[in-house]
């Protein structure tokens, strides 16, 4: 296949059945592998809608400069995305930010602008956020896509990567995608509920983390979750959450990888346990995770037991093989519940974007 520019190849990500992982033999667990995506994740999806509804309403401007915060993927496709079109890219960092994701930023011509204080509950989220306000006044002209506010984030997937699935699928149980900005469940839910009306939706946040509501608490796992509550979490396409913890995600992540030969990111481990705590719960229904981005982006950390043990997760702590994994997702650390439900709609035409 031919394509005139590497953006071209975005989507049509590959979905894999797992063969061992599995509460019962006859269960159907699918992985979506968004990590395929050019930039290696499902973010490329978001980056490119947003730039082009920019573009094309005229709040970007050709050779013009783009500010974003990130903890991490949506620079990595901001970053692509300013290499291919000519923007200049400037991105808000900060000190959790994987090594491999700021190396692929830079390698691509991005700034880097790194936030070193983190908030008072010791998250950095706000304090980017706050930063990329003081940026946005130093460069007139210069444009912020805002994923956690801007409406084209999780149309990106209503539009595109809904789709995919439903070309995929005749019947599906359940979607279960984790939620950091909320774009891709809220894009993913409101479209897939309209092909699958009674589709169970589950959403995936880490424990700790305040998108959904609750109180903030540090935790380990990167691109998921946030410490405070996104415009684009439309829960009212959620059936029920799982939040997940740290231990729980990465012996996904480390079982998967041995045992399916998949190499996921921490929250495609997290997705992943999720999905299985479901299928416990739910014989017989296909089940689909959305895994959003590739482990090659955690190889030197979370995949490295070093680095664990020093950042707080000796490897003892976690289930290595399926049988201990499986005898845990029957008891998950926190079992799914309801959430609060706000938010509202995702607009699933590209019609009338901005109205
Ligand atoms: N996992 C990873 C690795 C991510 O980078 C992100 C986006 N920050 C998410 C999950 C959550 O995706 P969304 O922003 O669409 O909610």
């Amino acid at each position: 296949m031919i394509y005139e520019n590497v953006l071209e190849t975005l989507g049509d990500t590959p979905v894999v059945r797992l063969r061992n992982l599995l509460p019962r033999p006859q269960d159907r667990i699918y992985v979506k592998l968004e990590g395929t995506n050019p930039s290696g994740s499902i973010k490329d999806r978001a980056a490119l809608h947003m730039v082009e509804e920019a573009e094309r309403d005229g709040r970007l401007a050709p050779g013009s400069t783009i500010i974003e915060s990130t903890s991490g993927n949506l620079g990595k496709s901001l970053a692509l995305i300013g290499a291919v079109k000519g923007y200049r890219v400037i991105l808000v960092v900060d000190p959790k930010t994987p090594q491999s994701v700021l190396s692929y930023a830079t390698s691509l011509g991005a700034e880097l602008d790194m936030v070193d204080r983190p908030d008072a509950d010791g998250s950095y989220q706000a304090a980017r956020i706050r930063r990329v306000g003081e940026l946005l006044l130093r460069h007139p002209g210069a444009y912020s896509p805002d994923q956690y506010n801007n409406p084209d984030n999780p149309q990106a997937h209503a539009l595109r990567t809904a789709p995919e699935v439903a070309k995929d699928f005749d019947d599906l149980g359940a979607l279960v995608a984790t939620a950091s900005t909320g774009g891709h469940v809220s894009g993913l839910g409101s479209a897939l509920k309209e092909r699958f009306p009674s589709l169970h939706v589950r959403a995936v946040d880490a424990y700790g983390s305040a998108a959904f509501g609750h109180s903030f608490a540090p935790y380990k796992m990167r691109g998921i979750g946030l410490s405070w509550q996104p415009g684009n979490l439309h829960t009212r396409y959620v059936d029920s959450l799982h939040r997940v913890a740290d231990t729980e995600a990465l012996s996904t992540c480390r079982v998967l990888a041995r045992e399916e030969g998949l190499l996921l990111g921490e929250s495609g481990g997290a997705a992943v346990f999720a999905a299985l705590t479901y299928a416990a719960e739910h014989p017989g229904r296909p089940v689909l995770a959305i895994a959003p981005d590739t482990g090659a982006n955690y190889l030197y950390e979370s995949y490295d037991d070093m680095w664990l043990a020093g950042h707080g997760v000796p490897v003892d702590v976690l289930w290595s093989t399926s049988r201990d994994l499986l005898r845990h997702v029957r008891s998950p650390l926190h079992p799914p519940a309801e959430p609060a439900h706000a938010g509202a709609d995702v607009r699933t035409t590209a019609e009338g974007a901005r109205a």
